[in-house]
């Protein structure tokens, strides 16, 4: 596909969120989303229903079926409008993980999901206390007697865990895991008996309403298992990059939103008699914060257009990784200069800039914290490095 026909989405794209967001996104509507840590059912209708539902859905089910870019540069916008982590990511994020399974499995949940409550929404349990993204070692199991098969283990940070109305659980399992290295996926209703939520206050993102989640000896109704057919190893490394993706392009958006806030102040507010914009250090400050765009849109943009192309494995998970290394932690500084720049207003909920730097924050660690990115940056150069050498 040529540059000029994904430009022409991704413009297609941004209109679409840009007339969404005049309808539906105001200051005065985030904040009050922060305080109840979530949008209304209604505002999630009216997202659903409106042109970007169709770029939530899986592309087997009829949805958008271009470069993953073009629901990047969504995501971002989306935040950008916002300035705040708006929930809908989330549930992009649970969707890109859909896709990678099977056409028959997708069919399954998205019918399940419209006949009970009428959204496309379940949260990942994953990760685990003391394990971060290494899926490879978590400790909540699937085991099986003469009763039945059961589920026990503790999760520790599932976005929307107390709201969706299921959750995907990761788990050890000897028994249907075989194929799969000894894991297995479980779609959980959270109303089933043993299922306990905890919720967690959080210093930002308050709308991702993160809760901890305790299995006790949850009965499984063998429906729940996601087929995976011996790719789910596969299947959550795709899942990481998507994640990935999301992640950063919220990171990009609401560093967008943090640098337009403070050119607005710049232009118009003055301090002892001079505007902002006119202060030498204040000028440098911006210089900087607009060559940090620049480097976090190429990064967003190189890792979404790899994981579309025919770009080896390696490569996609490098291009993810350097992307990871470096775009959540560019984005808090942005925002901290941002804040500096509107001085002790800026510390305020006054301002909006002092949430987006709480958000921007919390996107360091989701998806692996940035610190894991290193190795497989550091492994994927030495690689190249030794084979370049090899055939100078
Ligand atoms: C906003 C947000 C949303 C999230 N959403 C979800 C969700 O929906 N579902 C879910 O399952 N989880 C979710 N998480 C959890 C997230 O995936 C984990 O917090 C993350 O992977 C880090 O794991 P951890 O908290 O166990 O930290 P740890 O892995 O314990 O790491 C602690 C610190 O040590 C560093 N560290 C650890 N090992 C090494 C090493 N070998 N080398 C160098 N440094 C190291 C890490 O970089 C980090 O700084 C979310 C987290 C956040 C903040």
């Amino acid at each position: 596909m040529s540059e000029a026909s994904i430009q022409e989405m991704v413009d297609e794209v941004i209109g679409y969120v840009d007339d969404f967001c005049a309808e539906h996104i105001s200051e005065e509507r985030v904040k009050n989303w922060c305080v109840s840590r979530g949008v209304s059912t209604a505002e999630y209708a009216a997202f659903y229903e409106s042109e970007l539902g169709r770029y939530c859905m899986p592309p087997a089910l009829g949805g958008f079926d271009g470069p993953f870019l073009v629901r990047a540069m969504l995501v971002a916008r989306l935040m950008r409008h916002a300035g705040a982590m708006l929930p809908y990511h989330s549930d992009m994020n649970s969707m890109a993980l859909l896709s990678t399974l099977s056409d028959q499995s997708q069919r399954e949940i998205i019918e399940d999901f419209t006949a009970s409550d009428g959204r496309i929404s379940f949260s990942q349990a994953f990760s685990e206390g003391g394990l971060g993204a290494d899926s490879s070692s978590i400790i909540t199991e699937v085991t099986s007697d003469l009763d039945g098969v059961f589920l026990d283990g503790e999760k520790t940070f599932v976005a929307n865990g107390q709201f969706a109305s299921r959750t995907l659980v990761l788990a050890q399992d000897m028994v249907h895991g075989i194929e799969d290295g000894g894991q297995s996926l479980w779609l959980v209703p959270l109303s089933e008996a043993g299922v306990y939520t905890y919720p967690l206050n959080t210093v930002g993102q308050e709308m991702l309403a993160p809760a901890r989640l305790v299995f006790d000896h949850v009965k499984l109704d063998p429906m729940w298992r996601i087929q995976t057919e011996g790719r789910l190893g596969a299947m959550l490394e795709r899942q990481y990059m998507l994640g990935r993706i999301y992640v950063c392009a919220a990171s990009l958006g609401l560093a967008q939103a943090a640098m337009d806030d403070a050119l607005e102040r710049c232009a118009r507010y003055r301090t002892r008699g001079r505007y902002l914009s006119s202060i030498s250090q204040i000028q440098v400050k911006l210089a900087n914060m607009a060559v940090e765009i620049r480097s976090m849109e190429n990064l967003v943009t190189k890792a979404a257009l790899s994981v579309s192309s025919d770009d080896s494995l390696s490569e996609q998970k490098y291009n993810c990784a350097l992307m990871k290394h470096y775009v959540p932690g560019a984005a808090t500084q942005l925002a901290s200069e941002a804040l500096q720049i509107f001085g002790g207003m800026g510390y305020t909920d006054e301002s909006r800039v002092s949430r987006i730097w709480r958000d921007c924050r919390g996107n360091q660690i989701a998806q692996g914290a940035d610190e894991m990115m290193s190795r497989s940056i550091a492994r994927h150069r030495v690689k190249e490095y030794a084979f370049t050498k090899k055939n100078l």
